[in-house]
């Protein structure tokens, strides 16, 4: 194809500046010495870990002493009110922000505070933002295959002989994301929600071991959000999922475990119901 050229930006990120992308290149080769992926060592059956973990913005805790463990293949929900720092926990893990103090791992042995974002994408974290950033003018079989180049680890073992193997895992990850049908159409033509998927399949191309989901069935139709829900479930085992959500139905839908957030720290944790019937969690809603 003709775009082969033009680095694109990793799913879920704006096109990077020129320069910037040189800077991402360098980083993901130099950590390919530091980890292969498939190597992260998930022998306690733990895929994230954060202890303590304080953001502080001008004296302000966004996050306050958070720890948090998250289990090789599940599917958790984030809930809480806005400014809990549920984005700001998402930013920690994925390198934007640097914690004050606290640890933070993925699996046992990668430490992801002495990691840089391109770095911790490599290493086999992909995070969804809230707004979809597919390419427009470009299909969406396209906009899977060019996720897949932008994927380092991709290039070096499938992209030789990308034709078999990866035109399998491209129609793969339509199936997955119900866009087999519209696998020539153009991404600009999309609905709301199918940008929304083709932006996780985007995801999906590069195998994460665990994917963040920053509030995924904002601006949804009802049918599209319980779709994105069983999408979620079905992908769970394979890969663990970190979801931030507001849509309690969703919630309800993907039926894990629930932390609630409030001012930087865990409230409360278990299923909806429990927490939902926690007498500090209803505080905190009602409280708002
Ligand atoms: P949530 O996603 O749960 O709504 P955020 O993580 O976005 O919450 O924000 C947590 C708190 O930290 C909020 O009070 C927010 O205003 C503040 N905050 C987040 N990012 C910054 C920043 N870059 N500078 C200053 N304050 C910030
Ligand atoms: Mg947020």
């Amino acid at each position: 194809m003709s775009d082969i050229g033009m680095h694109p930006a990793r799913p879920g990120e704006q096109a990077l500046p020129p320069g910037t992308r040189q800077e991402w290149e360098e980083g993901a080769t130099g950590l390919a010495h530091v980890v292969t992926p498939g190597e992260v060592d998930l022998s306690h059956n733990v895929i994230l870990y954060l202890e303590d973990i304080t953001v502080s913005f001008d004296g302000f805790k966004a996050l306050n002493a958070l720890t948090l463990a998250i289990d090789a293949g599940e599917l958790r929900c984030i809930i809480g009110p806005n400014g809990a720092g549920k984005t700001t926990m998402m930013d920690v893990i994925t390198g934007k922000t640097r914690p004050d103090s606290g640890k933070a791992f993925f699996g046992q042995t990668l430490d992801l505070t002495r990691l840089n974002e391109p770095q911790i994408a490599h290493a086999g974290i992909g995070r969804k933002f809230q707004k979809p950033t597919v390419f427009e003018n470009h299909t969406v079989f396209e906009n899977l295959e060019l996720a897949m180049k932008a994927d380092k680890r991709v290039r070096r073992t499938l992209f030789a002989r990308l034709d078999s193997q990866a035109r399998d895992r491209i129609a793969e990850t339509l199936r997955t994301i119900h866009l087999d049908a519209q696998a020539d159409r153009l991404a600009g033509l999309l609905s709301h929600g199918q940008k929304q998927w083709l932006e996780i399949g985007m995801l999906l191309v590069q195998d994460p071991r665990l994917l963040l989901l920053d509030e995924p069935v904002a601006g949804m139709t009802d049918d599209e959000t319980m779709r994105t829900a069983e999408l979620f479930v079905s992908l769970a085992g394979k890969h663990s999922l970190v979801v931030v959500e507001h849509d309690m139905a969703f919630v309800e839908r993907l039926g894990g475990k629930v932390t609630v957030l409030h001012e930087g720290s865990v409230l409360a944790e278990g299923d909806l119901a429990t927490v939902q019937a926690d007498q500090r969690v209803i505080e905190v809603y009602l409280g708002r």
